[in-house]
């Protein structure tokens, strides 16, 4: 019989994981989270190079993240909204040598009227142009009666050269990790909805002043342990199998019983615990179809101040999309992050390379730069799904019983992102709870 008459075990600590674990946790719920690896986060977590700490990969939050800076909030009981270790900064679109838009603080839409009004590097035509597609947008309430690529949507809208390549274009791959000829349309529309259109501070980027472990995942540990739980590190779960009254965990050769599962996995290693159950045959189905996106993240690491003119720069026509200024961020002294999302012609250069490469545009960009001390390629190849048209992405509450789906691949209006990682694991909290799962 289960330990307690409600006792989830959550499998991973990523992001979905800690957010169900969390919502389990403030509700008394009993809750046992075990992670395989040593450190919390998943694809968003903490990695040490050469004693420096960084991230696997660079991430941007938006203020439309509001599952997502709520539970860190609350996780963080003690920090004021403004002292959240979060960047926060105004939509600064800053693409060097090319585009620059920025939305005043003024109400949405006007902020993002006034920001589309006053783009530098794009002509009067593509500016009304683009202000026509977002009002026709808005007067369709950001809905598609079919979902067409966003390189289709664009060319229905006729967007223009510049705006398409420094703007749109961008914002496609850094919200979909998905090429904009591939990526699915009305996901953009989602991100386009909350993003920019409905209030201003949803347009907001933020970037993380701690590692993205310390943002969320091991505050949030230490909330759950708090509150009774128990967040186990270094424990792969090698088994689920369904018992009488709910079903048996094995990790680590230990076999314990409880009455509910939430599988936070990544989708490429669900299938694992879903194979056999004839049940989740379509759920695994459905996984084994999915298509992945790589991310890849440089780190330069110079030995004094590299001066950019923004804490994130994009750089137009070259392999990095975006730069971060990790002093200005964080105040990791000298140090540079570049981030080059989804699939693309980088692909093709070995890691050594690439980070040439990448100093190279940096150099041509922002000369003077100090020595360069080390660099180091960290790619993600099963960053995120795919966010193509139609995507199949499978529901939280599984046909098994009292089995969950938590991760950022599962049915959510977001693509693959924090936000719906977030998001499926406060359904999946909320549904055993016996809460109204509607986000
Ligand atoms: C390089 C990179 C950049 C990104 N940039 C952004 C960004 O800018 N903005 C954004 O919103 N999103 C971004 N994302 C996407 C975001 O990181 C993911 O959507 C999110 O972290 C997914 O969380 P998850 O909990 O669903 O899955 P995961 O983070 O994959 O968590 C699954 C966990 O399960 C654990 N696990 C695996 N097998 C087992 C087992 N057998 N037993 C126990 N535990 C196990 C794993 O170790 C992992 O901790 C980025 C992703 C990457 C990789």
């Amino acid at each position: 019989m289960p330990e307690t008459p409600k006792h989830v075990a959550v499998i991973g600590g990523g992001y979905a994981g800690m957010a169900a674990a969390v919502t389990l946790a403030e509700h008394q719920a009993a809750v046992t989270v075990y992670e395989s690896g040593p450190i919390l986060g998943g694809r968003a977590r903490r990695v040490e190079i050469n004693g420096v700490t960084l991230d696997n990969g660079l991430h941007i939050l938006i203020g439309a993240y509001r599952e997502t800076l709520r539970l860190i909030a609350q996780v963080h009981p003690a920090a004021a909204a403004a002292l959240l270790p979060l960047l926060r900064l105004p939509l600064d679109w800053y693409r060097h040598q090319g585009l620059h838009l920025r939305a005043p603080r003024l109400p949405a839409p006007l902020h993002l009227l006034t920001a589309l009004l006053t783009t530098k590097g794009a002509n009067w035509s593509e500016r009304w142009t683009a202000i026509r597609m977002m009002r026709a947008l808005r007067g369709a309430n950001f809905r598609l009666t079919y979902d067409p690529t966003v390189s289709e949507l664009l060319k229905a809208h006729r967007q223009g050269p510049i705006l398409t390549q420094h703007l749109w274009a961008p914002l496609c791959v850094s919200a979909l990790n998905t090429p904009p000829h591939k990526a699915s349309a009305q996901l953009f529309l989602n991100v386009l909805r909350d993003g920019l259109n409905a209030d201003r501070a949803g347009s907001d980027l933020l970037i993380a002043r701690v590692d993205l472990s310390a943002l969320f995942p091991e505050p949030a540990a230490d909330y759950v342990r708090a509150r009774g739980g128990e967040v186990l590190t270094g424990r792969r779960v090698t088994a689920v199998d369904s018992v009488a009254g709910g079903f048996q965990v094995i990790a680590g050769g230990e076999a314990r019983i409880f009455s509910h599962v939430i599988c936070a996995l990544p989708p490429h290693q669900v299938g694992a615990f879903l194979a056999g159950i004839s049940a989740l045959s379509e759920t695994l189905e459905i996984t084994q179809a999915m298509e992945y996106q790589p991310i890849t993240s440089v780190y330069l690491q110079f030995d004094g101040r590299v001066r950019l003119p923004a804490p994130m720069t994009g750089i137009p026509h070259g392999v990095a999309h975006w730069i971060f200024d990790r002093e200005s961020i964080c105040g990791q002294r000298g140090l540079i992050g570049a981030v080059i999302s989804a699939e693309g012609p980088h692909q093709a250069l070995a890691q050594d390379a690439l980070g040439k490469r990448v100093h190279q545009e940096l150099a041509a960009h922002f000369s003077p730069l100090p020595p360069l001390r080390w660099q180091r390629v960290i790619a993600e190849k099963r960053a995120t799904l795919s966010a193509t048209p139609g995507l199949r992405r499978p529901a939280q509450k599984t046909a098994l019983t009292n089995f969950w789906l938590a991760g950022d691949y599962t049915a959510s209006e977001y693509p693959a992102t924090l936000e719906a990682a977030v998001r499926s694991g406060i359904v999946c909290a909320r549904g055993i709870l016996g809460h109204s799962a509607a986000l």
